[in-house]
């Protein structure tokens, strides 16, 4: 087992404040199989959670990979390479969770359309626009891939509402060794 091949079945989603989600991951060189199998394995911990989304750096695969799933609807999950930010119009504000941050929700201001540069899994570069809720789960997905979490963007008045229970999380955590 190595870095970029870890040991599949140990993986599972790290908890804030695990220092590994602050990673400012790098890119994908070069498509292998594995690939097919983190993405099998990450839509497993995806699916188990009911997320809709999830970042490499969740499961600490240090490399810019993620899954979205756009509607919400069981199944319907993407993988996306490399992905990046081309384009950013407009800002809005919704409330936003994360795997990584149970039980912790807060209002977050983002683009409100974005267009998406990423490498599909068999391959192809794609580039395309979303808007709403997929705009901002690739934004908060993308996040993770520079180690910024949804909670170091709320505004001074949620950042003081949600300061107790982060305290809680971390004082819960005591350094996930697996
Ligand atoms: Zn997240």
């Amino acid at each position: 087992m190595s870095e970029k091949h870890p040991d599949l079945n140990a993986l599972h989603i790290l908890r804030y404040p695990d220092p590994r989600l602050r990673d400012h991951v790098r890119g994908i060189p070069e498509l292998d199989s594995f690939l097919n199998e983190m993405e099998a394995r990450m839509r497993e911990l995806m699916e188990q959670e009911e997320g809709i989304g999830l970042a490499a750096t969740q499961v600490g695969w240090p490399f810019r990979f993620i899954l979205v799933n756009p509607t919400g609807e069981p199944g319907d999950i993407h993988a996306f390479i490399n992905p990046e930010i081309v384009k950013k119009e407009g800002k809005i504000i919704a409330e936003e969770g994360c795997l990584s941050v149970p039980g912790i929700f807060a209002k977050v201001k983002r683009a409100e359309a974005i267009t998406v540069r990423a490498t599909l899994i068999n391959g192809e570069d794609v580039e395309f626009d979303v808007e709403g809720l997929t705009a901002r789960v690739f934004q908060h997905e993308l996040d993770h891939l520079d180690g910024s979490l949804f909670v170091d963007r709320v505004g001074p008045t949620a950042k003081i509402m949600i300061s107790g229970k982060l305290k809680n999380l971390e004082s819960e955590f005591n350094g996930d060794k697996s």
